[in-house]
């Protein structure tokens, strides 16, 4: 809230002009909203929603607000999604992220995640973070446009766990337009013309990166025939997925018996292609647990040498962890 309006329906009338700059723009682009009108919708749902569309980019825009009404910071800022030691920045995302408390049985949908807790942002360290690089360079184009054609204060591309990003699979970031806690970027936030620049900020960031994205595509078709797949979420409904995708080939696998220790080097929500940069050129494995998909280097019997190993790909993964499984089941390594 802030003195005269609220955040929900900035947002929205932002969203929805952005969303008509582009399509008078780019007839070819297809836009979809997670919501036209006044509704909630979950945080996961919105990931969903342009996970099931197959989307090549993910825009979550919001209005920032300062608990001190007297506070006189403005201006705008980009997120993208990451681990963050910041205390400021995750104030921000706590206070994003505590919507969730509008949706039911947020503690099983978001895996424990307790908005009221600074610890919680420590499940996200160690999911991989997929498309770090392209979401980066979209949230600079954006943060860029906000200062130049919004005329907002830049206060710079951030990082942080938001869980509306969390779950999107492809390119996202999630943008505060400014402060409507500061009388003055609230007067622009509300004003019609405020919110014309600002959709026409974040329009035309998006015609600058789908210029690249077109070029790397044309690129990318002449070098090879086969069409680049997006990555899609698994149905975590369905979990186990490891049957439903397509098998690839396994390297002499041998059941293991008895005591055996493996290296966590990362967990993720979708699954990795076997190329993937994340692996780092590892030949890894992976079993799934929860909702990830956790990838391991290295097995051994033998605590000491699994121990080395760890210590000696440390380089590249620095938090990897040694995890155990009897008779192939995990057990808690204090056992
Ligand atoms: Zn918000």
């Amino acid at each position: 809230m802030g003195r005269r309006g609220e955040e929900k329906n900035i947002n929205l009338a932002v969203a929805k002009l952005t969303g008509q700059y582009i399509a008078d723009e780019h007839p070819d682009v297809k836009i979809v909203y997670t919501r036209t009108k006044d509704v909630f919708i979950g945080l996961d749902e919105r990931a969903d929603i342009a996970n099931k569309a197959n989307a090549n980019l993910f825009i979550s825009i919001h209005s920032n607000a300062l608990s001190s009404r007297r506070s006189p910071i403005q201006g705008a800022e980009v997120y993208v999604f990451g681990v963050t030691r910041s205390a400021e920045n995750l104030e921000v995302a706590k206070r994003e992220n505590s919507v969730i408390l509008l949706e039911d049985n947020y503690q099983q949908k978001y895996e424990g995640y307790d908005p009221n807790s600074a610890e919680s942002s420590i499940i996200f360290e160690f999911m991989v973070n997929l498309y770090a690089e392209q979401s980066l360079n979209f949230a600079s184009m954006v943060q860029r446009e906000l200062v130049k054609t919004a005329d907002r204060e830049n206060r710079g591309v951030k990082q942080a766990g938001y869980l509306v990003l969390r779950k999107s699979s492809m390119p996202r970031i999630l943008i505060e337009l400014d402060y409507i806690s500061n009388r003055e970027a609230e007067n622009y936030l509300l004003s019609t013309s405020g919110q014309k620049s600002l959709a026409r900020a974040i329009s035309n960031a998006f015609t600058e990166y789908k210029k690249e994205f077109d070029n790397k595509e044309h690129n990318s078709a002449k070098e090879s025939s086969g069409k680049q797949q997006a990555a899609v979420l698994p149905d975590t409904n369905r979990l186990p997925v490891l049957t439903e995708q397509a098998p690839a080939p396994q390297p002499e696998k041998t059941v293991s018996t008895g005591r055996i220790y493996k290296i966590q080097i990362l967990a993720s929500v979708t699954k990795l292609p076997d190329k993937s940069p994340e692996l780092k050129g590892y030949k890894t494995d992976y079993f799934v647990e929860g909702k990830y998909y956790k990838y391991t280097y290295g097995e051994s019997s033998d605590w000491n040498e699994i121990n080395k190993l760890r210590q000696k790909i440390a380089k590249d993964f620095n938090k990897a962890f040694i995890i155990a499984f009897e008779n192939g089941v995990k057990i808690p390594i204090n056992n």
